[in-house]
């Protein structure tokens, strides 16, 4: 595991301190360090300083005031402040020193508020946001905003500057844009961007000056997820920026869940037929070279019968592992469903088949799958279509034929076809 994350509270009451503390470190990505007064606070800090997040409560025996906040700030480190109701002033006050947030602690629901905002900012940092506006001072604004909640942000003062960031990035989740600008207007850009990232792919806020309801109606209307009058409260940016980031990320997790194999990451059948198909109707214009494979592990049924059903899963995802790292990421390797696997693999030259393929069904062979004290070695048998003719169902069909001679070869053993032999060539072990 990669090293938790540290996360400062400094809070008065013990009770509600540690059951912060045991939430934020249930799933072991976070660690907590407790401090009840200021003082503890500032010996902590002197002593260690990398901290990720500070959760401050604002009321403290020897900080009444918020005093807290100044301390940790100075060491450049995010806040996240606790709070009982405060009047407006306080508000202005807190809010003015670039805090993340403000959480009201009498809420029964401020724990599950606290600890989805601290899963928010980490994954924040490496979500790149772009904002788009020709107001240097309104950009800047959004930009500092932006950047208290960690997100990696771009800028850009026109349209045309902003399509040419989102195309040279690619990966780009959200993006700001005012509505009033010179050549591109807001709209125009939206509909720009939509033509090439949809709805899942990024968020689009739209923001003016010049609010009233039927601008915000035709901002959502070209294709933006929401809107926001400016002026605006910091309240409301981060509300609006927050929701419609979770929103995308919760549509994107499903997406993901349609065209993958749960137990081992990899593509799931579905999406080897619906990409493996596409992939063929263009390889007969583009004039690609397609290889399909079919690959099944040996005595399978054995592992689980000898180890237990646990350790056959571990096994399989092993064999996955091994299996995608062996080939391109423009390649398709799913799980078929069981222990048998398939790959498509693109513009693998003709005469490295039978290297590569050999090549992985070693690497299976000689990997020692570490289970508790014991050591376990499994091998696997592929099937190769090459240059063959046809459309995915078939060329499928022939690898399957292959696949169930290199069983009867013995198995841990490589067969494949192609035109001009298609009964088949072993090659490698057995
Ligand atoms: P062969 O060498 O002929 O392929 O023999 P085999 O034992 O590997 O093949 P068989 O098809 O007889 O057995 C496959 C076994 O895989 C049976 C099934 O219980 C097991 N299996 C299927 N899916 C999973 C899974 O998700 N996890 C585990 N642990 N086992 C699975
Ligand atoms: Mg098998
Ligand atoms: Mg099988």
């Amino acid at each position: 595991m990669t090293s938790a994350y540290k996360i400062l509270v400094v809070e008065d009451s013990k009770v509600f301190a540690n059951l912060l503390k045991s939430r934020i470190e249930v799933d072991g990505n976070y660690r907590v360090s407790l401090a009840m007064t200021m003082a503890e606070a500032k010996k902590i800090l002197s002593e260690e300083n990398d901290f990720f997040l500070g959760l401050l409560d604002l009321n403290l025996p020897d900080s009444p005031q918020g005093e807290i906040v100044d301390v940790v700030q100075s060491f450049q480190i995010p806040i996240i402040v606790f709070t009982g109701e405060f009047d407006d002033n306080m508000r202005e006050q807190i809010l003015s020193k670039g805090i993340i947030d403000y959480v009201f602690k009498e809420s029964s629901s401020s724990i599950d508020y606290v600890i989805s905002m601290i899963h928010r900012i980490t994954r924040n940092r490496f979500i790149k946001a772009l904002v788009v506006d020709d107001s240097k001072s309104s950009r800047q604004h959004q930009i500092n905003l932006l950047a208290l909640h960690m997100y990696q942000v771009m800028e850009a003062s026109n349209g045309q500057e902003a399509l040419k960031i989102l195309e040279k990035e690619g990966d780009v989740r959200l993006v700001l844009t005012d509505y009033n600008m010179p050549e591109m207007d807001g709209f125009s850009l939206i509909k720009r961007i939509r033509a090439r990232f949809s709805q899942e792919e990024l968020v689009i806020i739209g923001l003016s000056a010049y609010g009233n309801n039927l601008l915000s109606t035709k901002f959502i209307k070209n294709g933006a997820n929401d809107f926001i009058n400016k002026p605006f409260l910091s309240e409301e940016f981060f509300c609006r920026v927050t929701v419609n980031m979770n929103l995308l990320e919760k549509v994107r997790a499903l997406n993901d869940a349609v065209i993958r194999d749960f137990l081992t990451g990899l593509n799931n059948r579905r999406y080897f037929f619906e990409a493996g198909k596409k992939l063929f109707s263009s390889a007969k214009r583009q004039q690609i070279h397609l290889t399909t494979a079919m690959l099944d592990i040996d005595h399978f049924k054995k592992i689980n019968d000898t180890y237990g059903h646990d350790v056959g899963d571990l096994v399989l995802k092993q064999v996955a592992m091994i299996a995608e790292k062996h080939f391109r990421t423009t390649d398709i390797v799913a799980r078929m469903g069981g222990e048998e696997f398939a790959i498509l693999a693109v513009n693998l030259s003709p005469d490295k088949i039978e290297q590569i393929f050999d090549q992985l069904r070693q690497f299976v062979a000689e990997e020692e799958i570490m289970v508790n004290d014991k050591t376990i070695k499994v091998t696997i048998s592929i099937g190769v279509a090459a240059e063959i003719e046809g459309d995915l169902e078939t060329t499928l069909a022939m690898a399957d034929t292959m696949l169930y001679k290199a069983k009867n070869g013995g198995r841990n053993t490589v067969v494949y076809c192609t035109d001009d032999h298609p009964e088949g060539i072993q090659v490698g072990s057995s």
